[in-house]
């Protein structure tokens, strides 16, 4: 009993899966999600807060392959790259996958053709051991996929805060719309900004010197 909950709830019996379909809904283990997101994008990153939905149907063909129509729903948070404004990025996927038992007549043609080397081989088609299927690492990549490497603003529609703050005398950094490490960078840009723009009409020895 060493699986956690959220481990077996992606694992199917290949038994199980019949031809008119077997539906499946889970959280996609967030121990997994966190893994594959987190650190990724290096000095930024993602963070993954709330469980993230798996749903979709799984169908044995009566050839014995398992077609999976699965389906990730949820949020991450991310930092922008260029502007470090903390956004969140929608994970919505839909794909199906061709699983097949090893040993199978598709992974036996699979192994044949890598043997000869020079076939491009269909990325979509995974293989798994019977009796247990674990579709996990299959809906891992996919999310991996769903999330840029250079996350910006502009892939969630928003416009990043340190333009939007060009044009107005509040600088857009809304609170709570960056994160709090980057307060004082922001602070030495205002501290630097206010420097090389000249004091305004400030003449020499006009007012003070006098006093
Ligand atoms: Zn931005």
């Amino acid at each position: 009993m060493q699986s956690t909950p959220s481990a077996v709830a992606l694992t199917f019996k290949y038994d199980d899966i019949k031809p008119e379909g077997e539906p499946f809904s889970a959280d996609f283990p967030l121990d997994v999600a966190r893994e594959a997101l987190e650190g990724y994008v290096g000095e930024s990153g993602y963070w993954v807060e709330e469980p993230i939905r798996a749903s979709g149907t799984l169908y044995r063909t009566s050839s014995g392959e398992v077609i999976m129509d699965a389906r990730l729903k949820g949020r991450v948070r991310f930092l922008c790259v260029s502007c470090g404004a903390s956004r969140h990025l929608p994970i919505e996927t839909r794909e199906d996958f061709v699983i097949v038992p090893e040993g199978h007549a598709a992974a036996r043609v699979e192994e044949d053709l890598t043997l000869e080397g020079d076939v491009e081989l269909d990325p979509d088609v995974y293989t798994f051991t019977p009796p247990d299927l674990n579709v996990t690492a299959i809906l891992r990549e996919s999310l991996i996929l769903e999330a840029p490497l250079h996350p910006r603003c502009d892939a969630v529609g928003e416009v990043c805060v340190r333009y939007a703050g060009l044009s107005d005398e509040a600088p857009g950094f809304a609170p709570g719309g960056v994160d709090p490490r980057f307060a004082p960078f922001l602070a030495m840009r205002d501290a630097l900004a206010q420097k090389a723009s000249p004091p305004p009409a400030r003449s020499k020895g006009a007012g003070g010197d006098e006093s």
